[in-house]
C-alpha cells in the first residue's frame, strides 16, 4: 500500500516542517491538499497545521510517523499566491513560515471552531454578490485627477504609482475611479484599500459604500469582534466581497482575484507593525502587487523617502494633484510665530490668541495641535530640583490633572501626586511645560464663553467617546478643539479656519533621524484640516499658525511655501551622506534583560559573530533612548549595508547562530526599523 505523506508547518518559531501520514477512511473527503488546514498531534497536544506539500515518502521512521487527526475540509484551501506571500514575509522578516501563516488567520479558524465557521460560510452563501459595480454620485474629475485615474486604469502588469497631493486634492476620488473601473471590467475582480488607522476606516467605508451600494465590503481591522473578523476574512477569501478595506493587517488577507491595491497615506508609520512579526504593510503590499502583476497606488501629501527614491530610480511613477479639488477651496496660508521674540504665556502667544478671538461668534472652528497629552510633562521641586521620574522607567511621569495623578506613559504606572517634595518636604511643587489638559484650562480661562473640546487618548478612552467628540464638532457645537495627533488625520470639519501648532520644536532635536520627516508629515496633515470646505464670503481666510523658536529651520520654511519637495530634497541629501535609508538598509537587534550589562554583553557577542561578513557595517551596542521600561533594561545593535541582498544573506547566516546561544537575554530582530 502506498504511503500518503502530508507535510505541514505549525504555529511555532521553528523554521521547519513536519511530516504526517494520511490514512483514507470511509466517508472521508480525501487527501488534504496543499494550502489546507489540518489538525495534527504534536507532543501531547493537537495543533493546527498548514499543508505545504504532499508526497509518498518521508525521512521519518515508520514507528515515529503519526497520522493527521483530521482535515478542515470546510475551510477553502489557501491558494499559492497567499502561501507565497507568507513565504516571502517569513523569509524577509526572518520568521518561520508556520508562525507567519497561522498567526494571520482569524482566531476562530486557528482554534477550529467548526460551528462558527460553518455559520459564517452559510451567511456568505446567502449574501448577494455585487457584480455590476454601479458607482453613484461621482463628481466630474478635474484634469489632473482624470489623467491620474486613466494612467492607473490603463496600466498593465505590475505598476506602482505614487499619487502625490495635499489633503483635499482629490486623491480618494482617483482611487474610487480606479476601483470602479477595475470592478466593472471583471465580475470577479477584487480591490484592496488600505488606510493607516482604524479611526479612518468608518469614513472611507461610508464613502465607498455610498459610491458602490451594490458591493459587499470586507472590513478588516483590529477593532472587530472575532466573529466579524472571521466573516469578513472569509468574504475576502471566497471572493464574496470584492472590496476589501482595512488597516495594515488587511495586507495578509487571501483574495483570489485581487486586481488593484491602494495604500492611502503610504508614509504613515502605522503601516509598520511594532511587535511580533514587525512587517511593513506598505512594503508587503508592493511585493504582493508585483507578484500578482497588478497596479498599486501609494497616496500621500508627504511621501516617504523610500517611495520618493523609488520614483527617482524610475521604479515608481509619480503623479501629482497640485490643487485642492473643490471649487472655492484653496490652500490655507501658513505663518510662523517666532517665540524667541513673541512671549509665550501659558503655552500661547498673543497673535494666536487674537486669531482665535477673531473666529469666535462667527461659527468658525479653531484647532490647536499639541502632541503631548496630560497637564504637564513633569513636575519638579523648586527647592531641591527633584523631578517626577518613574522608578520603573528611565522617563518622567506626566502630571494628569484628572484624579491628580502622575502617570508614566511608558509603563502605565500611576500614583497620586505627592503633597510635598518626596526628597525635601518642600510644598511648592511646580508643573513644568504644557500638555493638552493645561492648554484646555488656559483656553477656558481666556475664552470663558467658548465651547471647548479636547481630543486625546485620555479624553477618549471610553468606548464611543471619540466618535461623540467628533459628532459634536460636526454638528457645529464646538468653537475650539485642542488635540494630539488623533485629530490630525482624515477628519473633515466644516468651517475650520484656524490651525494653531504649539511647541513642535522638540522633534527637530530628536535622536531619531526620521523625526523631522514625521513632524513635517504631521504638520502637513494637521494644516490640511483648515479650510477644507468652501467658505462663506465674510469668513476668515483659512490660516495655519506655527509657534516656534526656529522659524528659519528649513522644515518650517518649506511648510510656509508648501514645498514638501524642497524639504524632502534636503532630507535626501542628509540621508545620502549618512548612508541611512533609503540609501542603505538596516536591521536592528534588540536585547532586553533585568540588567543592561547583560543585554550589552549579549549584543557584543552578537556583534563579534558578524565580524566576518563583508559589506556589512555593525555599530556598537548602545542602550536604547528610553533604556529602562517597567524595570526591563534594553539595548540595541544596528546592522547596516548598502546592499539589501548582502544584508539579508548576512542575517540568514547570523540569526541561527544567535538562536543557538545560551542566554537569558530576550532578543528580537527588526528588519527596516522605522526608528533606531
Ligand atoms: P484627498 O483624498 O486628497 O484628501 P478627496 O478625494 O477626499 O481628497 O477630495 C476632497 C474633497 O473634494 C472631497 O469632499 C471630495 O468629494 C471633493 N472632490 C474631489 N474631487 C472632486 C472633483 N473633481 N469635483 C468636485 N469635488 C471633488
Ligand atoms: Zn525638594
Ligand atoms: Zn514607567
Amino acid at each position: 500500500m502506498s504511503l500518503h505523506i502530508v507535510r505541514v508547518v505549525l504555529d511555532a518559531p521553528i523554521d521547519r516542517s513536519f511530516d504526517y501520514r494520511y490514512q483514507p477512511s470511509d466517508g472521508d473527503e480525501g487527501m488534504p491538499q496543499v494550502g489546507q488546514l489540518v489538525a495534527v498531534p504534536f507532543g501531547r497536544r493537537s495543533v493546527v497545521g498548514l499543508v505545504v506539500s504532499t508526497g509518498s515518502s518521508t525521512d521519518v521512521p515508520p514507528e515515529k510517523l503519526k497520522d493527521i487527526a483530521h482535515c478542515y475540509h470546510n475551510i477553502p484551501s489557501f491558494d499559492k499566491a497567499w502561501l507565497d506571500l507568507c513565504r516571502f514575509a517569513a523569509s524577509y522578516y526572518h520568521r518561520a513560515l508556520g508562525e507567519v501563516a497561522l498567526n494571520v488567520l482569524p482566531k476562530i479558524i486557528r482554534q477550529n471552531k467548526q460551528k462558527s465557521i460553518e455559520k459564517a460560510l452559510g451567511a456568505l452563501d446567502r449574501m448577494p454578490k455585487g457584480k455590476t459595480a454601479i458607482s453613484v454620485g461621482k463628481p466630474v474629475l478635474n484634469a489632473s485627477q482624470q489623467q491620474a485615474a486613466n494612467t492607473i486604469i490603463n496600466a498593465t502588469g505590475f505598476s506602482a504609482f505614487l499619487l502625490y497631493g495635499v489633503t483635499g486634492s482629490g486623491k480618494t476620488e482617483v482611487y474610487l475611479r480606479a476601483v470602479a473601473e477595475k470592478l466593472s471590467r471583471s465580475p470577479d475582480a477584487q480591490v484592496l484599500l488600505m488606510v493607516p488607522e482604524i479611526n479612518l476606516t468608518p469614513q472611507l467605508e461610508e464613502r465607498v459604500h455610498s459610491r458602490f451600494p451594490e458591493e459587499n465590503i470586507a472590513l478588516l481591522h483590529s477593532g472587530l469582534s472575532e466573529g466579524q473578523r472571521l466573516r469578513n476574512w472569509l468574504a475576502a477569501m471566497t471572493g464574496t466581497a470584492r472590496i476589501i478595506l482595512g488597516t495594515r493587517l488587511s495586507v495578509m488577507v487571501p483574495a483570489p482575484n485581487l486586481s488593484l491595491i491602494v495604500v492611502d497615506e503610504e508614509h504613515d508609520p502605522s503601516y509598520k507593525q511594532q511587535e511580533g512579526l514587525r512587517y511593513s504593510a506598505r512594503d508587503l503590499a508592493v511585493w504582493r502587487a508585483n507578484y500578482l502583476k497588478i497596479p498599486i497606488v501609494l497616496g500621500s501629501a508627504t511621501p516617504s523617502l523610500e517611495s520618493w527614491r523609488h520614483v527617482q530610480m524610475g521604479r515608481y511613477q509619480q503623479m501629482e494633484l497640485p490643487e485642492r479639488a473643490m471649487e472655492n477651496v484653496s490652500h490655507p496660508e501658513v505663518s510662523l510665530i517666532d517665540t524667541s521674540s513673541e512671549p509665550v504665556v501659558d503655552g500661547l502667544t498673543q497673535p494666536l490668541v487674537a486669531a482665535i478671538q477673531k473666529r469666535l461668534g462667527k461659527n468658525e472652528i479653531s484647532l490647536l495641535f499639541l502632541n503631548r497629552r496630560g497637564f504637564a510633562p513633569v513636575i519638579s521641586c523648586n527647592a531641591c530640583g527633584w523631578m517626577s521620574t518613574c522608578h520603573r522607567c528611565s522617563a518622567y511621569m506626566v502630571y494628569h490633572k484628572t484624579g491628580r495623578l502622575l502617570r508614566c506613559h511608558h509603563c502605565g504606572l500611576a500614583r497620586i501626586i505627592p503633597k510635598c517634595c518626596p526628597d525635601c518636604g518642600n510644598l511648592d511643587l511646580q508643573a513644568l511645560g504644557q500638555g493638552t489638559q493645561r492648554i484646555e484650562e488656559n483656553i477656558r480661562h481666556l475664552f470663558p464663553e467658548a465651547r471647548v473640546q479636547r481630543i486625546d487618548a485620555d479624553s477618549t478612552s471610553r468606548k464611543g467617546a471619540l466618535q461623540q467628540a467628533f459628532d459634536s464638532i460636526y454638528r457645529g457645537e464646538t468653537d475650539i478643539v485642542i488635540g494630539t495627533q488623533m485629530i490630525a488625520k482624515g477628519h473633515d470639519f466644516q468651517n475650520l479656519t484656524l490651525v494653531g501648532v504649539l511647541d513642535p520644536d522638540t522633534a527637530l532635536f530628536s535622536h531619531d533621524y526620521r523625526a523631522g520627516e514625521r513632524l513635517f508629515a504631521q504638520l502637513m496633515q494637521v494644516a490640511g484640516r483648515a479650510g477644507r470646505n468652501a467658505m462663506k464670503a465674510d469668513a476668515n481666510p483659512a490660516q495655519v499658525m506655527i509657534q516656534t523658536r526656529y522659524p528659519k529651520h528649513p522644515l518650517y520654511q518649506a511648510m510656509c511655501q508648501r514645498r514638501y519637495d524642497a524639504y524632502i530634497h534636503e532630507l535626501m541629501e542628509e540621508r545620502k551622506m549618512a548612508g541611512f535609508p533609503p540609501f542603505g538598509y538596516q536591521a536592528l537587534l534588540m536585547a532586553e534583560a533585568k540588567d543592561i550589562n547583560k543585554a550589552m554583553a549579549f549584543l557584543q557577542v552578537a556583534k563579534s559573530l558578524l565580524a566576518k561578513h563583508h559589506g556589512i557595517t555593525v555599530s556598537d551596542a548602545i542602550p536604547m533612548a528610553v533604556m529602562r521600561v517597567a524595570n526591563v533594561e534594553r539595548a540595541q545593535l544596528l546592522v547596516e549595508s548598502v546592499s539589501r541582498p548582502l544584508l539579508q544573506s548576512a542575517l540568514s547566516d547570523w540569526l541561527p547562530q544567535l538562536k543557538a546561544q545560551k542566554t537569558q537575554v530576550r532578543w528580537s530582530i527588526e528588519i527596516d526599523p522605522l526608528s533606531i
